[in-house]
């Protein structure tokens, strides 16, 4: 990847993605699972660029949406409707309609609450709404408390008693059709055993569900596959699909994985300007011009990010890498080995391709960076870097208005 030239061309803040790379991390889950009927959906939420999800669409991935903007983001991008899925906790009324009408693959259900407002939405329309529901298997995925979903104290899904209750539900309501079963627990995963266990305890619902004529047909593992940002062993492929299959033998279910981090993480690069130096008594820092705006998980969960120089080598001392935010919690890494830095020299941030651009905001009015894809050697903007007109645009016009107008 050069670097220095994608600098020049695009100038920093500056996320850079490789679309090779996406492609071989989602081939290698196809692969792992074509034993099976499968369909790997991609999480949008871990990075929403268009070109990104077109990128997967063209690969024959679906999408799973936490928001009906989500979907709308899919659906532009042309993914197929039959391959996304409506998740989240908190679907408003708009929102369920919208996933009806669109007549996407399912809606995922995560309270009875919930299901009663779909139903009842489904009804309005007069169509029935296929909806699987998410099971919170109480199982503890070993990793960030911020980014674990799977235990019964975690807001999301219900419990495996309540979800063979909403699926009898479904089945006496002309208005819900049960056609999904869905479990996720956790994300930057990277132990195998909560897999194992989760899809254990969903696998066994569904069974029950077949022995109450409650037929599914889509098995949905959730996500969260970790990935290296430091010395992590990611769990491969081969051995998340074969935890999962263990469970299964003997249906004829079609599986499907929400992954996000694990498809577009490692793709990603933030690459930075070096703007000054300074020492403060013995501390160092580095001051450059991306900031927790541009990518927060080192503020938000203490994540590390590996950081390196682009054209200067050499050992170094350690050093704080800051943005310009006012924050004492901007920091993009903290003590990171460098060579003594110049104004201008580059640093790239690695691993930043999920939960980067996707999570940045205009904080202290700083206009969000630009996104660029690699692609057979060949690279191209897929998003403008945001200017100060872009940040003012929706107050701009009420400035002209006086309060006793
Ligand atoms: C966030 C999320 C995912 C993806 O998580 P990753 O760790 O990025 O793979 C999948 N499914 C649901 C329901 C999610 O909320």
């Amino acid at each position: 990847m050069d670097f220095k030239a994608l600098a020049s061309r695009y100038k920093t803040p500056l996320f850079i993605y490789d679309f090779d790379h996406i492609s071989a991390q989602f081939n290698s889950v196809k692969e792992a699972f074509n034993a099976r009927k499968s369909l790997v959906c991609y999480a949008v939420k871990a990075n929403s660029n268009l070109s990104i999800l077109k990128h997967l669409a063209n690969l024959g991935a679906g999408c799973d949406c936490v928001s009906v903007g989500e979907v709308k983001r899919a659906l532009y991008a042309g993914i197929t409707r039959y391959k996304i899925i409506f998740s989240g906790v908190g679907k408003d009324d708009s929102e369920i309609e919208f996933a009806l009408k669109e007549n996407i693959l399912m809606l995922n259900v995560e309270s009875e609450a919930e299901l009663k407002r779909v139903e009842a939405i489904a009804k309005n329309l007069n169509t029935t709404a296929r909806i699987s529901v998410r099971v919170n298997p109480n199982v503890d995925a070993k990793t960030h408390p911020y980014i674990s979903t799977g235990l019964r104290k975690n807001k999301f899904g219900v419990d495996t008693d309540t979800a063979k209750k909403l699926y009898i539900y479904c089945k006496n309501s002309p208005f819900l059709d049960p056609v999904g079963i869905h479990c996720h627990i956790g994300s930057q995963i990277t132990d195998i055993a909560p897999y194992r266990d989760a899809t254990a305890i969903t696998a066994e619902l569904l069974r029950s569900l077949k022995a109450l004529e409650i037929d599914i047909k889509f098995f949905d593992v959730g996500g969260g596959l970790g990935i290296r940002y430091k010395d992590e062993t990611p769990i491969k492929p081969y051995d998340f699909a074969q935890s999962v299959l263990a469970n299964l033998s003997g249906t004829d279910v079609t599986i499907v994985c929400e992954l996000g981090r694990f498809l577009v993480g490692n793709s990603g690069y933030l690459l930075t300007k070096v703007l000054y130096e300074k020492q403060n008594g013995t501390k160092r820092f580095v001051v450059v011009d991306a900031a927790m705006n541009d990518l927060i998980r080192p503020s938000l969960y203490s994540a590390y990010h590996e950081i390196e120089t682009v054209d200067k080598n050499g050992g170094g001392s350690l050093a704080d890498v800051v943005g310009p935010i006012c924050e004492s919690g901007d920091f993009l890494g903290k003590d990171v080995e460098l060579p003594p830095l110049e104004h201008s020299d580059l640093l790239v941030v690695k691993s930043a391709g999920a939960y980067g651009f996707s999570m940045s905001s205009n904080y202290n009015s700083r206009p969000r960076a630009a996104e660029v894809a690699v692609k057979d050697g060949k690279d191209r903007l897929i998003r403008a870097r945001e200017s100060f007109e872009d940040l003012i645009e929706l107050e701009k016009e009420y400035l002209k208005k006086d309060w006793d107008e």
